[in-house]
């Protein structure tokens, strides 16, 4: 369990879900981990459970002067960055039922989407840049989607903003390469990871089960995933054995996008 001895990593959204999942696989696995989120009570409280080498501070992805303030923070307490997580993500659905299908959609909920799973995943890479120029090394995991390599009839937002989030993931790469720099950036792509994400499109009534009997039937291995399975990818990715994976996607989906389940049956 040292993978990730002594490097320094930077976790967005590890309040709960995949980013504490891969917050505590990190840990687990000798680095130490900033936890970052806008849920300020959820967040201390991972990262207490996590011990001595994981703390939290808030970070709102959307805002610039928090990625200033909480990079500034990390150099000075523990001088270096080896690991930028790009967790934090939104669907557009945790409000209630507004509608997301491309002819529906609002221009503000479209902005909303995108500006924490684009902007935000923007922001991070630019400041993973400047700060781990210092090494020249380092490695950035951007957490899109299987809906960034299909589309998603009634999620266009998330889809769109997932899509772009896996190029701008290639473009980080192909920078980073061209400045002679062994800083690393790819993109996991998960697909139906039961994680709090989901609570808005099952609710938490009697028809709970059946609706997720309905989500996965078209995924092969025909059961949710856990965040355990994406953080254990974004360990690989993390550490020096993915030395030479830079500009790849990982899908972790349960077979959900190998193919179609049309197939000839004897
Ligand atoms: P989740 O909703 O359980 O957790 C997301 C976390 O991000 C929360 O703690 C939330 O407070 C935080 N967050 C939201 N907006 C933020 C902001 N502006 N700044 C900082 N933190 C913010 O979600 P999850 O299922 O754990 O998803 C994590 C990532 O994985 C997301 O990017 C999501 O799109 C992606 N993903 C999830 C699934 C899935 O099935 N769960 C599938 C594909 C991709």
């Amino acid at each position: 369990m040292n993978r990730l001895t002594g490097k320094v990593a930077l976790v967005t959204g590890a309040a709960r879900g995949i980013g504490a999942a891969i917050a505590r696989a990190f840990v687990a696995e000798g680095a130490r981990v900033l936890l970052t989120d806008i849920d300020n009570a959820r967040g201390a409280q991972t990262a207490q459970a996590l011990g001595e080498r994981a703390a939290y501070r808030r970070l709102d992805v959307r805002e610039p002067s928090d990625w200033d303030a909480a990079m500034a923070a990390l150099l000075n307490d523990w001088q270096r960055l080896d690991v930028l997580v790009n967790n934090a993500g939104i669907t557009g659905f945790e409000g209630g039922a507004a509608a997301h299908d491309p002819e529906h959609a609002t221009l503000e909920d479209w902005r909303a989407v995108h500006r924490t799973n684009l902007d935000g995943v923007f922001l991070g890479c630019r400041a993973a840049i400047r700060a781990m120029r210092a090494q020249g090394s380092g490695s950035i995991i951007n957490l899109s989607s299987r809906s960034g390599q299909v589309g998603v009839a009634g999620a266009a937002a998330y889809a769109s903003s997932k899509a772009a989030v896996r190029n701008h993931s290639k473009t980080v790469a192909l920078y980073c390469a061209e400045q002679g720099l062994a800083i690393r950036c790819n993109s996991i792509h998960p697909g139906a990871i039961l994680t709090p994400m989901w609570d808005a499109l099952l609710g938490d009534g009697p028809e709970r089960e059946a609706r997720m009997r309905d989500f996965v039937w078209d995924t092969p291995l025909r059961r949710f995933g856990r965040p355990e399975e994406v953080a254990a990818v974004a360990v690989l990715l993390a550490s020096d054995e993915a030395a030479y994976m830079t500009g790849s996607e990982l899908t972790v989906d349960g077979g959900l996008l190998a193919g179609s389940p049309a197939s000839p049956r004897g």
